[in-house]
C-alpha cells in the first residue's frame, strides 16, 4: 500500500531512474574491452619498468667488479665476492666469471642444464652481451655479460614475474615476450599461456633506456577479469547518473507542482484582480470599453504581472477557475461604478479550452440576470497565437457567445495561426490590431511591417470588421490610425491598465 503509493508520486523521477539504469550498462558495453586494454597496457609499463631497472643495475654491478684489479677466480675469496654481491643485489640471481666459454667460478654452482648451454651472447653497446635463453626449461634465464681482462662476467638477471605484477586476479592469464631491437632472434618470454590470446590484449611498450621492446599478451581469463569489473563500474556509473537525473527531474517536477500550488493558494484567497485598460474612440474621445487584464495581487501589496504566471496558468488549466473568479468582480464591477450605462464592453481574454465546454456561457447568463447587465456589457476576445484544435466546434462554442448578445473579438490580429481562416470560419466582429504592427505606425520608416499594418487594414475594412489598435502610445500613431480608418485605440496614449478604483476615477476625468 505505502509502496503504490509511494509509486505513484514519484513514478516519473522513478520511470527516468529506470530507463537510465538499464539503458547505461548496455550504452556502457565496451568498457570492459577498455579497461582489459587500459590495464594491459599499465602492466606492460610497469614490466618493463622493473625489466629496465634490473638491467641497469646488473650493468652497474658488473662493471663495479670488472674495474676491481686482479679480479679472477685464481684469487682467494672471489667466489665468496660474487655470492656476497648476489646475496645484495636482488636484480641479480647469479654470478659467474667465465674463460673460454667455461665458468671459471660463480656465485653459486650453475645448473646443469645451463652448464652444458654454450652461451650466445650477442654484443650490446660498451663491451656488454646479452643473451636470452628460451628452450625447454630454460625459460626466462637472460644474461648480461661484460668482458674484463680477467674474462668474462656473467650475470643472470632475476626476470621479473609478470604474475605479481599485474593487477589482474587472475593466475597465469598473462604472458609476455621480451624482444631486444637490432639483434636478431633475441626473444625471451615465458609462453605459459594455454590458449592463444587475441590479437588486441597485445600490447607493446619501448623502454626508454635500452632497446627493447615488450609485448603482454593477455588470455581471455584476463579479459573476463575486466569483464566482471567493468560490468560493475558501468552499472555503478549508470546507477549514480540515474540517481542524479531522477533527484532533477522530481526537482523541476515539484518546482512546476510548487507554481501550481501557489497559484491555486492565490485562487483560493482571491489574489487575481482585474485590471481596466481603457478603448477610446480617437474621433469623439468617447470611451467605449476597456479590455480586462488579470494581475497578481500579493498579500504584501506587490503585483505580479501577467507574463510571469498566465503561461503557466493556461497550461495547467488553472485559467478557467482565474477568468471565473475574474468575470464576478468585472460584473461587480460593471455595476458598482455604473459603467454598464451605455454601451460600455468589458473585454475577456479568453483561452481557446474556454470554448470546450459553456460553463463560461452558463456563468455570463447568471451574472447578466445578478446583476441587471446588457449582454453588449460584454465582450470576449480569443487569441490568434494559439491554434484552434477544432476550427468549426469552435466557431459554434462562439455563436453561442454571440447569439446571447455578445460580441466576439480575434485578438493579436497578423501573428498568429488564425490568418483568413479564423476570419471566415468564426463569428467576430473585431480585429485588434497588435502593437508589433501598431509600433510601425510612425511616420518615416516604411518597412515590411508598416505594409502589412496596411495589409491586416485593407483585410478587416474588406471584411467588414472593426479594428482596435493595440498599445498606440503616440499621438502621431492616433492621427495615422485614424488616417488609415482605424479609430478605436487601446494603448498608454490614453491609458494603461488600472485597477477598478483608478479607472472610474480615470474615467471620471477623461
Ligand atoms: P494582450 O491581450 O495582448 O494585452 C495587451 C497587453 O499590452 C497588456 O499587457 C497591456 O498592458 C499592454 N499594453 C497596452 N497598451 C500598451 C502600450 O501602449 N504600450 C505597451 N508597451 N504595452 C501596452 P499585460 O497586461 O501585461 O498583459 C499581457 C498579456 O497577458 C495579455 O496580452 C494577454 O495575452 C495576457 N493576459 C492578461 N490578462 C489575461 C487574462 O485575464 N486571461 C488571459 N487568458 N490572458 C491574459
Ligand atoms: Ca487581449
Ligand atoms: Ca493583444
Amino acid at each position: 500500500m505505502f509502496l503504490k503509493l509511494l509509486l505513484r508520486r514519484y513514478r516519473i523521477p522513478f520511470a527516468v531512474f529506470l530507463f537510465v539504469a538499464l539503458l547505461g550498462p548496455v550504452l556502457l558495453g565496451s568498457l570492459d574491452r577498455h579497461l582489459a586494454r587500459h590495464n594491459l597496457r599499465a602492466d606492460a609499463e610497469r614490466m618493463l619498468e622493473q625489466i629496465d631497472t634490473a638491467v641497469r643495475r646488473s650493468e652497474a654491478l658488473l662493471r663495479e667488479l670488472g674495474a676491481v684489479s686482479g679480479f679472477d677466480c685464481e684469487t682467494q675469496g672471489v667466489s665468496q665476492r660474487l655470492a656476497d654481491e648476489v646475496f645484495e643485489e636482488p636484480a641479480v640471481r647469479w654470478l659467474g666469471l667465465m674463460r673460454d666459454k667455461r665458468v671459471q667460478c660463480a656465485s653459486a654452482p650453475l645448473r646443469r642444464e645451463l652448464q652444458d648451454y654454450h652461451f650466445a651472447l650477442k654484443p650490446l653497446k660498451d663491451q656488454f652481451l646479452i643473451a636470452a635463453l628460451n628452450e625447454g626449461q630454460l625459460r626466462d634465464v637472460l644474461l648480461l655479460g661484460l668482458d674484463t681482462e680477467n674474462g668474462r662476467l656473467v650475470a643472470n638477471i632475476q626476470p621479473p614475474d609478470i604474475d605479481l605484477i599485474t593487477r589482474a586476479e587472475c593466475e597465469g592469464c598473462v604472458d609476455y615476450i621480451l624482444k631486444l631491437q637490432g639483434i636478431e632472434g633475441f626473444q625471451f618470454g615465458r609462453n605459459e599461456l594455454d590458449e592463444i590470446p587475441a590479437e588486441i590484449h597485445r600490447v607493446q611498450v619501448s623502454a626508454p633506456q635500452v632497446d627493447y621492446e615488450l609485448v603482454l599478451y593477455a588470455g581471455k581469463e584476463f579479459v573476463d577479469y575486466y569483464l566482471g569489473m567493468g560490468w560493475f563500474v558501468s552499472v555503478l556509473i549508470s546507477l549514480v547518473c540515474a540517481t542524479v537525473l531522477a533527484i532533477l527531474v522530481h526537482a523541476l517536477l515539484s518546482l512546476r507542482n510548487s507554481l501550481r500550488f501557489v497559484i491555486q493558494q492565490g485562487l483560493n484567497h482571491g489574489e487575481f484582480v482585474p485590471y481596466y485598460q481603457p478603448i477610446v474612440d480617437s474621433r469623439t474621445r468617447e470611451v467605449v470599453g476597456a479590455e480586462v487584464l488579470v494581475r497578481w495581487k500579493k498579500p504584501d501589496g506587490t503585483m505580479i504581472p501577467p507574463g510571469q504566471f498566465i503561461p503557466f496558468a493556461e497550461e495547467s488549466l488553472l485559467i478557467l477557475p482565474m477568468t471565473e473568479q475574474l468575470l464576478a468582480q468585472v460584473a461587480r464591477d460593471l455595476d458598482r461604478y455604473r459603467w454598464r450605462q451605455g454601451a460600455f464592453f468589458a473585454s475577456i481574454n479568453l483561452v481557446p479550452e474556454h470554448l470546450d465546454s459553456d460553463d463560461l456561457l452558463v456563468q455570463l447568463k447568471s451574472l447578466l440576470e445578478r446583476y441587471h447587465l446588457k449582454p453588449q456589457n460584454f465582450s470576449i476576445e480569443l487569441t490568434e497565437r494559439r491554434q484552434l484544435a477544432n476550427l468549426s466546434a469552435a466557431s459554434e462554442a462562439l455563436k453561442a457567445f454571440t447569439r446571447l448578445g455578445i460580441d466576439a473579438k480575434i485578438d493579436d490580429a497578423g501573428t498568429g495561426y488564425g490568418g483568413f481562416s479564423y476570419v471566415q470560419e468564426l463569428p467576430i466582429s473585431t480585429l485588434k490590431i497588435d502593437k508589433m504592427f501598431v509600433d510601425t505606425a510612425v511616420d518615416g520608416n516604411l518597412d515590411v511591417k508598416r505594409t502589412v499594418l496596411e495589409a491586416i487594414i485593407e483585410f478587416a475594412h474588406h471584411s467588414e470588421l472593426e479594428t482596435i489598435a493595440e498599445g498606440v502610445e503616440s499621438e502621431s500613431q492616433v492621427a495615422y490610425l485614424q488616417a488609415h480608418g482605424v479609430n478605436l485605440i487601446q494603448g498608454y496614449v490614453y491609458g494603461r491598465p488600472m485597477s477598478a478604483e483608478d479607472f472610474d476615477r480615470w474615467l471620471k476625468d477623461f
